[in-house]
């Protein structure tokens, strides 16, 4: 059950003619079509190999590689490292996430910064060492597989 920390509102990412004109961007129809792959789904987290499984018909595998750098140079999307080389893009949200991994099933959710406290503060104290401002990947067991016990 998430408690008041969780992650649970809803994300909604702007729309690709809006968000791409504010950047100087160029919205090609290839662009609108990867972007709308990613943000139909903003809280999942998509490898680049599941774009290009989505938009197999409508664009070329390299065209999705280099669109989705090029979202994440914009600062569109977000590029996450979550281990064992996966890497997965999402929509840029607002606010910052930190990452939680479960390690039976894989599943990746949302914790907002406000859940670790004062973390950064401890750590600091503890170890003379300052968190910059990159997202945390955290790895452990999801409700659900707790739930499921074992
Ligand atoms: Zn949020
Ligand atoms: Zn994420
Ligand atoms: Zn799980």
């Amino acid at each position: 059950v998430p408690g008041p920390q969780a992650d649970d509102h809803a994300h909604v990412p702007p729309r690709a003619g809006e968000l791409f004109r504010a950047h100087g961007r160029r919205l090609t129809a290839q662009r609108r079509v990867i972007w709308e792959v990613l943000a139909e789904e903003p809280d999942r987290h998509l490898s680049a190999d599941d774009v290009v499984a989505r938009t197999r018909d409508r664009v070329d595998p390299s065209t999705v590689y280099r669109t989705l750098e090029l979202l994440v140079e914009e600062g569109l999307a977000r590029r996450t490292d979550l281990g064992d080389d996966r890497a997965y893009y999402e929509p840029a949200h607002e606010h910052r996430h930190h990452h939680l991994v479960c390690e039976r099933c894989c599943r990746v959710t949302h914790v907002h910064d406000d859940a670790l406290a004062d973390l950064g503060t401890r750590v600091a104290s503890a170890a003379g060492f300052t968190l910059g401002e990159r997202e945390l990947t955290l790895f452990g067991v999801c409700g659900d597989c707790r739930a499921r016990g074992g």
